[in-house]
């Protein structure tokens, strides 16, 4: 990988109001240095991301570690924190870099490939820039006082990218107070090619700001529904399985697996939420390794399935429909323990149970059924 990113985010944020910096504020669900930094990484041109933060944020940083995600500290102003960011990247010696602002998490995968692209066509610097389209007046006094040609006048925007060594030189030489690396590029001698921004890449600077970026998160949001229903008759035993729950009973419920009707159901939800078929289509019956195993294996493999789609399991509701054994004494400690197998808060399980009056089936305590929704979001 021949393209770095250097994110910053060192700065204080005091104009977006609150007392934390704003790019640790919550923003549709998570932080905005999160937003920021999953655009990045959600794109396959970028390599390492260095995140460059304050001293006293080492804290609240620390769990956006990761492999492809490194900590720098920043220093007193943008242009030392974007310099220490860049010397962090000397071991990786990435061809190009990236330098954007934390406080814009709303950069498209579509931008972040036109910067690299102009990269990759030869500019030493590129950087996004939005044309004008309002007019634009000089002010005096509360009055217009003139209209200004607004030909040639772009908003410019980051990420912007440069040739690492290039970029590198330049932060190294300069005496400071550049307002952005663009002026520093140029202040070295390199043409910065303009490529077009995006009007969405908005940089949260007010509290109205946060209110914005959220309505374009939100609209972005991808929510899916799924359900399950599955049933297992009963058999000789001692005790059925139930949500992950072990509840003696005069007999056990007959299946491959532990026949955990309640768990099959709710996995099955999380499979259809995803388009992804069944549990008879990703652990097939047919084969012998999975007799008798423990109906937790499928409910992660569904869990692990939507992550990997980018989905969170947001809720899910179960019903089991049965005679008996009785449900109620176990609902909390079968829901409390879905949540936990599912890797979610207790809270966003839910675990019911209905007779059928007595009609059908499982009015004829023949077998035990079980219905399950769950709903995925993906931010
Ligand atoms: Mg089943």
């Amino acid at each position: 990988m021949t393209t770095a990113a250097v994110i910053v985010a060192a700065g204080r944020g005091s104009r977006a109001g609150g007392a934390t910096p704003k790019q640790w504020r919550r923003l549709a669900g998570r932080m905005v240095a999160e937003h920021t930094l999953a655009a990045f990484r959600a794109s396959p041109l970028i390599g390492p991301i260095v995140l460059v933060v304050h001293p006293d944020d080492r804290e609240i940083a620390a769990p956006l570690a990761a492999e492809d995600v490194m900590l720098a500290e920043g220093g007193a102003t943008r242009a030392d924190s974007v310099r220490a960011g860049l010397e962090a990247l000397a071991p990786a010696a990435p061809r190009h870099v990236l330098i954007h602002d934390v406080a814009r998490p709303l950069a498209s995968a579509a931008l972040i490939a036109r910067v690299c692209a102009a990269l990759e066509a030869g500019a030493t610097a590129a950087a996004p820039g939005l044309a004008l389209s309002d007019a634009l007046w000089r002010g005096s006094g509360g009055e217009v006082a003139g209209v200004v040609p607004r030909e040639g006048l772009f908003r410019a925007q980051t990420p912007q990218g440069f040739d690492y060594r290039a970029i590198l030189a330049a932060h190294r030489a300069h005496p400071g107070g550049a307002a952005d690396d663009v002026e520093v590029a140029r202040a070295a001698g390199l043409a910065v090619a303009i490529v077009e921004g995006e009007a969405q890449n908005l940089k949260i600077t007010t509290p109205g700001d946060f209110a914005r970026a959220e309505l374009h998160l939100r609209g972005r949001m991808d929510i899916r529904v799924g359900n399950g229903f599955d049933v297992h008759r009963f058999t000789e035993g001692d005790h059925v399985t139930l949500c992950g729950v072990r509840v003696p009973h005069g007999r056990a419920l007959q299946g491959h697996s532990d026949a955990d009707v309640g768990m099959h159901a709710l996995t099955d939800a999380i499979y259809g939420a995803l388009a992804e078929g069944d549990i008879g289509r990703h652990f097939p019956p047919s084969e012998p390794r999975w007799k008798g195993a423990a109906s937790r294996i499928f409910l992660e493999h569904a869990v692990a399935l939507a992550e990997a789609h980018g989905y969170g399991l947001a809720n899910a509701d179960v019903t089991l429909i049965c005679e008996e054994p009785k449900i109620g004494p176990h609902a909390g400690e079968m829901a409390a323990t879905l949540a936990r197998i599912a890797g979610v808060e207790a809270g966003r399980i839910s675990v019911k149970a209905t007779t059928s009056e007595r009609l059908g089936f499982a009015g004829r305590k023949e077998g035990i059924a079980a219905m399950a929704t769950a709903t995925l979001v993906r931010p």
